[in-house]
């Protein structure tokens, strides 16, 4: 057990170097805070044009998952 959530888009456990909450469905996801860190990101961040805050988003909201290839296309 521990006190920090797993990533909501891969599942897996985060470090606390690594975490990120989504602005949009408030999920704890990966995402690298320094260059030299390996890995992927599940997630992605942006200064907003108007208030000049980090924005993150996790995959899941950005529509980018994709854990599986589509199977059927069929929605
Ligand atoms: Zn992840
Ligand atoms: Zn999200």
């Amino acid at each position: 057990m521990t006190e920090t959530s797993p990533c909501r888009v891969c599942g897996d456990d985060i470090a606390p170097d690594r975490a990120a909450t989504c602005n949009n469905c408030q999920g704890p996801f990966h995402l690298r805070t320094r260059q030299d860190q390996d890995g992927t990101d599940c997630g992605d961040v942006w200064i907003h044009d108007q208030h000049l805050s980090l924005e993150f988003a996790c995959n899941l909201c950005l529509g980018k998952a994709g854990k599986e290839p589509a199977i059927g296309e069929g929605h």
